[in-house]
């Protein structure tokens, strides 16, 4: 049976209880449907171990647009020491160790930006551990914009809404983007 990987699943829940205003309707999702399994995708679950390391967080926070913008940054900015981070795609933009986690224009056919996808390396197959990043701990990270010590300090309850049923991605996704993430379709969410 398909299962999100470790990291995915503690970056979900950071991310829930940093933004419980957040939307987790589609784009939100993980688990690619039957035409991601045609192709190759990190929503797939792998052949062995059934597990799925990518994970595509809806852009909407909750609050500011520029929360996304942030949190994709910081995100980025940790994948140079957090070897659990494969690569990162939003806005028209894609990072990942090519480049030392530059932010570098993103040629897909879906541009992102409706969702921040996060690919995994097998490290967060079972590595669960916090992600240390500003936006979800209140913890500096070098390298982090000014703008984003606001969020310093910022007490986080664990509890909120990691009982919400996980989504996977639309099937009525016609996304042919190289993680194929489903961008446009309807969500089904499994209970
Ligand atoms: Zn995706």
């Amino acid at each position: 049976m398909a299962k999100l990987c470790k990291a995915g699943i503690q970056l979900r829940e950071q991310i829930d209880d940093a933004f419980p205003d957040r939307s987790r309707v589609s784009p939100e999702g993980w688990l690619g449907d039957k035409r991601h399994a045609a192709r190759p995708s990190d929503h797939n679950p792998l052949p062995d171990s059934g597990i799925v390391r990518a994970y595509d967080f809806n852009a909407d926070l909750g609050s500011s647009r520029h929360e996304a913008f942030d949190l994709a940054d910081q995100l980025r900015l940790l994948a140079r020491s957090d070897k659990r981070i494969s690569y990162i795609i939003f806005n028209y933009k894609i990072a990942s160790y090519k480049r030392n986690y530059k932010w570098r224009p993103y040629k897909g056919l879906n541009p992102h930006k409706g969702h921040i996808h996060i690919s995994f390396t097998a490290k967060g197959d079972t590595d669960g551990s916090m992600f240390q990043i500003p936006l979800l701990t209140g913890e500096p990270i070098n390298g982090a914009s000014k703008s984003n010590r606001r969020k310093l300090g910022k007490i986080l309850s664990r509890s909120s809404v990691s009982n919400l049923p996980s989504g996977w991605l639309g099937s009525g996704s016609n996304c042919k983007c190289r993680c194929s993430c489903g961008n446009s379709g309807g969500t089904s969410l499994p209970q």
